[in-house]
């Protein structure tokens, strides 16, 4: 029986173990199935990727995507491949398919999807919405993905990123700005409260989103920011990134000195660094060649677009290379049309038409605006003005559309002096006064971030300095407590020695007391302690006897033997007597060799006892006086009195005092070594 209990629960215990194992191991394949290390690169590629900058790396990220294609994902992959297709499409501006992918990437979430990555699918997708004007769904996508950092502090780096790819989404759009600006302060104060090593890149995306939101000197001035940082820490291709952008902010400002000492650093750095990526040379160079156009410097101008010719010969990358060429019509065309052969550009501008048409310009942001505004300018040249304005109508209708702001007042101005040309007085003045309104409007906007920029600052400060206040005040406040601690201590350690010191001085008071009551020589109570102990001690008191003694002839004893032996002698009777007496009787040394005893409700017969047990106590002493005249040992003469005690004690005390005395003066006279009391004299 015992033995088929045992076999049963053995199986069931190895059914349990399989079954664990079955379920366990199903688990592990749907959790930790390990994605392939070309998708774990590109995952971490976009993890590192601004979001000002989400179009690098694509052709990298879709032949990961293709690569892929042919193989049959697992469910984790596919989500990373989703995940990726949206990237792809959203950094190409394909936003509805992205979203696409970015639904089926979202049914394939698993529970054990890094924190992290998952935060910045969200964040990726609240980008999506903003480009779809779904501001309200970016919202929570946005807020999915910062709630996930609010669990797991670990990240908080991969969390300023997703801060600040969302400040600069919303500083894309007109109804985020006011939005951007608060995600930028809030953004600047986490990085600086958890101290982040990487500072430059924030200020580098503040800049940005400042100067999308208009606020173009706040906007250089992070720029700036980050760039001395970038200048200190030495990584030379973001100083050259940097600096470019920071000319053509300058270019769109027209400041073109400011622009062109801008960008001749960029090109300088880029030089320096002998890491010369030609795409990113021509685009400097590009930008040094307008600039130089514009201050009509024409000899430099010449030598820039020389140059940029140069770079696109070297250009390597087909795709790039196609687009430069593009560009570098529209360029040459507008030197053609400047310098007087405006036939010529318009050859060219129609080429460049052509290739735009093909898509050959996508690398060129508003590429068609630009393209526009030199057909504009050339059929100015050429007196075409119907043309120049038509053309320029149409930069207008896109810069309106696409809320190009900073290209706004100079295709006003081009209009403008296209409509004067016309004789079209009206609308000349009406476009001058456009011109003139944005431009109005920018410096107003500028004085206006800028007088914000400093009344931040300003709040700031005034913050920092009363959080140092409140600071300094705790730390006063905690000198103070500790200076009281101190003092309290002081007074403490003080009171406790002032209480040892009043116990000594009781303690002392009491010995003193003592000692004053006392008799030194013999240790018994004093002739004070006499006076005292008669007003005392009156309880149960009804008779009293007081027996006065006195040593016989002490003084030849003192002659005879010295004083020394004299208190010796002193020393002893005093203690015959102690021992002699009861113990309510109460001894006194009344003076010199006198001895008082006051015996408690002692009769006159309990008296006489008492001398007569004295007077054998003192002979049994035998302490020899060989010179006294009535024996040749130390002997005693006692005088006794008795006396009811009921008032006035003080008299009675001194009246029964000076009777003992009479009865000891007549012991003495009857021939001394004798006791007597004072009712028998
Ligand atoms: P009498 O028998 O009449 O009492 O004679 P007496 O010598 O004892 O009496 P008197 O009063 O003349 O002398 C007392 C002496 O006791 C005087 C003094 O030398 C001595 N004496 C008193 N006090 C002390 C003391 O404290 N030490 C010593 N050594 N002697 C003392
Ligand atoms: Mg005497
Ligand atoms: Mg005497």
């Amino acid at each position: 029986m015992n033995l088929r209990l045992l076999t049963a629960s053995l199986i069931s215990l190895i059914l349990i173990i399989i079954l664990s194992i079955t379920f366990l191991s199903e688990d592990v394949s749907v959790h930790s199935t390990k994605e392939s290390p070309s998708i774990k690169k590109a995952i971490e590629l976009i993890l590192n990727i601004q979001s000002a900058r989400r179009g690098e790396h694509l052709d990298y990220l879709e032949s990961v995507v293709s690569q892929h294609a042919r193989l049959k994902a697992n469910k984790s992959e596919t989500f990373y491949i989703e995940f990726l297709k949206g990237y792809i499409a959203s950094a190409n501006n394909q936003f509805d398919l992205a979203e696409k992918h970015f639904n089926h990437a979202q049914q394939y979430i698993y529970p054990a999807l890094p924190s992290h990555v998952l935060s910045r699918f969200y964040y990726e997708r609240s980008y999506i919405e903003i480009e779809q004007d779904q501001y309200e769904r970016s919202k929570l996508s946005y807020q999915n993905a910062e709630n996930l950092f609010n669990s797991n502090q670990d990240y908080s780096r991969a969390f300023i990123s997703i801060s600040l790819g969302r400040t600069y989404d919303l500083a894309h759009v007109e109804q985020g700005s006011l939005l951007s600006i608060q995600q930028a302060q809030k953004t600047l104060e986490f990085a600086q409260k958890i101290k982040f090593p990487e500072m430059e890149n924030v200020y580098f995306i503040l800049g940005l989103s400042y100067w999308n939101n208009n606020q173009t000197i706040l906007g250089i001035d992070f720029k700036l920011k980050a760039l001395n940082i970038y200048i200190e820490k030495k990584q030379y291709s973001d100083i050259v990134y940097t600096l470019t952008d920071i000319g053509i902010d300058y270019l769109f400002l027209k400041n073109y000195d400011e622009a062109i000492r801008q960008l001749t650093q960029a090109l300088e750095y880029q030089n320096k660094n002998n890491n010369t990526e030609p795409d990113e040379a021509y685009y400097i160079v590009y930008k040094l060649y307008s600039a130089y156009l514009q201050i009509n410097d024409m000899e430099n101008a010449k030598y820039y677009l020389d140059e940029a010719a140069r770079l696109l010969r070297i250009q390597k990358d087909s795709i790039v290379k196609e687009n430069f060429q593009t560009n570098q019509l529209l360029l040459e065309a507008e030197y053609l049309s400047i310098t007087g052969k405006a036939k010529e550009a318009l050859m060219l501008l129609t080429q460049a038409n052509e290739r735009h048409k093909n898509g050959l310009s996508n690398s060129f942001y508003h590429f068609d605006v630009t393209l526009y505004n030199t057909y504009g300018k050339v059929y100015n040249h050429l007196g075409l003005y119907d043309d120049s304005i038509y053309h320029h109508t149409l930069a207008k209708k896109e810069i309106q559309q696409r809320k190009l702001f900073y290209l706004e007042d100079e295709t006003y101005f081009y209009l403008y002096d296209a409509y004067q040309k016309q004789k079209d007085y009206q609308k000349a003045a009406l476009y001058l006064a456009k011109s003139h309104a944005v431009k109005t409007k920018q410096l107003n906007d500028n004085n206006q971030a800028q007088t914000q920029f400093l009344l931040h600052s300003f709040d700031n400060k005034k913050k920092e300095n009363r959080i140092l206040q409140l600071e300094r005040n705790a730390s006063k406040i905690m000198f103070f407590s500790g200076f009281l601690l101190c003092i309290l201590i002081v007074i403490a350690a003080f009171a406790r020695i002032l209480m040892n010191k009043n116990k000594e001085i009781n303690a002392l008071n009491l010995k003193l007391h003592d000692l004053s009551l006392t008799d030194g020589l013999t240790a018994v109570p004093n002739r004070r302690a006499l006076e005292l102990h008669l007003l005392e001690n009156k309880q149960d008191l009804t008779v009293r006897s007081v027996m006065m003694i006195d040593i016989d002839y002490f003084k030849k004893y003192n002659d005879t033997y010295g004083h020394k032996k004299g208190d010796e002698a002193l020393i002893a009777v005093a203690k015959a007597l102690k021992e002699s007496c009861k113990e309510n009787d109460f001894l006194t040394r009344f003076g010199g060799e006198e001895f008082i005893i006051v015996m408690k409700n002692t009769n006159k017969a309990e008296s006489i006892q008492m001398a007569e047990k004295i007077q054998a106590c003192i002979t049994s002493l035998c302490i020899p006086h060989e010179s006294s005249d009535v024996s040749s040992f130390i002997t005693l003469s006692i005088g006794i009195t008795t006396y009811s005690v009921n008032k006035d004690d003080k008299a009675n005390n001194e009246k029964a005092i000076i009777e003992a005395d009479k009865a000891l003066y007549y012991s003495k006279n009857k021939g001394r070594n004798q006791s007597n009391h004072f009712y028998d004299i």
